[in-house]
């Protein structure tokens, strides 16, 4: 299929308010190689992050595009793509990508068409990411984990855009696995 059905599809994914040319969104091919029948789109969100996603090239006569691994570093203005996949450098964004890697295992659930765009739209929830306050504890930071001294931002978004510290949503619901209300999301 064409390269621009791809971004048109990844673009499409996105909430109509980061659809507007002002949003700070960008959709793009990464410049870098990537393996025959993948390729890799670069989405990013201007001051809040950028993610590499390695799609897998549906075959010929099939519907839509596997994501099949994803990171998610900083966003650098300007700057030409993040190198192919690197490893995130810091906490935050270790734990971005951990768990975007966990969404990716979680909806295999669906078909295949839905995946992506599923994913996408995950992503940009995450366009408040320095901003938005935890739902739960109504703190921007807080400490990592039960033992951990470091703090970070909310990490977990529910469809509703709920901005949750992984242990606060919990908490709220009883249960960890966020990532179970995304496959449920029903358009
Ligand atoms: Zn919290």
């Amino acid at each position: 299929m064409e390269p621009t059905a791809l971004l048109d599809a990844a673009r499409q994914a996105a909430p109509a308010h980061l659809q507007r040319p002002e949003s700070g969104l960008s959709v793009r091919h990464a410049a870098a190689a990537t393996r025959p029948g993948y390729s890799v789109l670069e989405v990013g969100i201007a001051g809040a992050f950028s993610a590499a996603i390695e799609v897998a090239v549906a075959p010929e006569g099939s519907a839509g595009w596997l994501p099949r691994r994803v990171v998610v570093g900083p966003h650098e203005d300007g700057a030409a793509c993040p190198a192919y996949l690197p490893h995130p450098r810091t906490h935050l964004f270790r734990a971005l990508s951990a768990h975007a890697g966990s969404l990716l295992v979680h909806l295999d659930a669906l078909p295949p068409a839905e995946r992506l765009p599923r994913l996408i739209r995950w992503l940009c929830s995450l366009d408040g990411l320095w901003t938005e306050r935890c739902a739960m504890c109504d703190r921007l930071l807080a400490p990592a984990g039960p033992s951990s001294t470091r703090l970070l931002p909310p990490t977990v978004r529910t469809p509703q855009l709920q901005a949750y510290h992984p242990g606060c949503f919990a908490a709220s619901r009883g249960s960890a696995c966020w990532e179970a209300e995304w496959v449920a999301l029903r358009e």
